[in-house]
């Protein structure tokens, strides 16, 4: 089949066409991460009113790049949650119209599926059982997959996500939106001499983060000669050591052999290092990570979660609605 998807769920508007189950024909993002930058984070009017103005112009520029026809795709993947209603709005009723126009099949994606998906993209031989750890700016989780549509949560946080920690401590240093990937950056130019909590570290497999954010702002209000790239890098391996040890733990527990890192924070170069170091220490273990501009928001990895929907004939009506707070279980 040839899936034509649409991602707008927060404050990137993306389109792709996915061919079979990982030739791409099209992967197209546009960030509206300039706009939201001068607020310090995002606006969900300004997101939703963004997704109208580009969905247009960046749906005839993929049919153009992928060199077919509208009339030629076999569906129309679209998230529908979670994310901003009025974001995820947009990107549905597009996908409706769609679908009317053109008389293809609708097919909702849950965008925390594609966010795992996305390893599938270049990961082709890539097969349940695994765990995955999905970390993004909204979640963090470890979960089971048994098969390839149903997850068990084995732990999540109780507080902030992974990503979400990272935004608030760069805005906490004065560094902007999003935080993520400014953390990582000053990072490579500190050391982690510093000793921040790891919160629940030994304990089960949930996350906690706020603790750490918190511990941060104190260690900045009392001292003033550090360095600020320090003061990333210490954050940065608190954070990433605690996911590791309790993603590594997990798989020990439950006797699995694979691990998927999904999401966001996946993108992060400490994270993927560490990853590397642990690949070479457990030669038995595999762990994928999906390449860079799969882990942040993208079109395509809703794509590769709608073919799986596709070749189970699961489609959705065009009652289909958008679901803010959809949670995992949700397919
Ligand atoms: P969700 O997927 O949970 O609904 P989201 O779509 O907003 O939330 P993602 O697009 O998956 O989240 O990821 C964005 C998050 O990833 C942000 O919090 C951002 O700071 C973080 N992130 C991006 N790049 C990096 C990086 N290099 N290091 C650490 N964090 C990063
Ligand atoms: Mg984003
Ligand atoms: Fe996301």
């Amino acid at each position: 089949p040839i899936i034509f998807s649409i991602e707008t769920s927060c404050d990137e508007t993306a389109v792709a066409i996915l061919k079979g189950r990982n030739t791409v024909l099209s992967n197209l993002v546009v960030s509206q991460i300039d706009i939201h930058k001068i607020f310090g984070g995002v606006v969900p009017e300004i997101a939703a009113r963004k997704h109208l103005n580009y969905l247009n112009q960046l749906t005839n520029k993929a049919f153009e790049e992928a060199n077919i026809k509208p009339e030629e795709i076999s569906a129309i993947a679209v998230t529908y949650g979670p994310g901003l209603v009025g974001a995820l709005l947009i990107g549905l009723n597009f996908a409706k119209g769609l679908a009317l126009n053109l008389n293809k099949p609708l097919i909702g994606v849950n965008h925390l599926y594609g966010h795992i998906y996305a390893n599938f993209i270049a990961f082709d031989d890539l097969e349940p059982p695994f765990l995955v750890l999905l970390v993004s700016g909204g979640h963090t989780m470890i979960l089971h997959a048994k098969d390839y549509l149903h997850f068990e949560i084995i732990g999540q946080t109780i507080d902030d996500a992974a990503g979400e920690a990272f935004d608030k401590v760069a805005r906490l240093l004065n560094l902007g939106y999003p935080g993520g990937p400014k953390i990582d950056k000053l990072a490579q130019n500190g050391k982690p001499i510093y000793d921040f909590p790891k919160p629940l570290y030994h304990k089960g497999y949930d996350f906690s983060f706020s603790g750490l954010k918190t511990a941060l702002l104190y260690f900045t209000k009392k001292n003033d000669n550090y360095k600020i790239e320090d003061v990333a890098a210490s954050f940065q391996k608190a954070l990433i050591d605690t996911l590791i040890h309790k993603t590594m733990k997990a798989a020990k527990d439950l006797k699995v052999d694979k691990i998927i890192i999904a999401g966001g924070v996946a993108a992060n170069s400490y994270l993927r290092k560490r990853i590397e170091d642990e690949k070479a220490k457990r030669k038995n273990m595999k762990i994928y990570f999906p390449p860079l501009n799969l882990c942040t928001d993208n079109a395509l990895m809703i794509a590769r979660a709608g073919y799986e929907k596709f070749i189970r004939n699961s489609f959705a009506d065009l009652s289909l609605d958008a679901v803010p707070n959809l949670g995992l279980r949700d397919i």
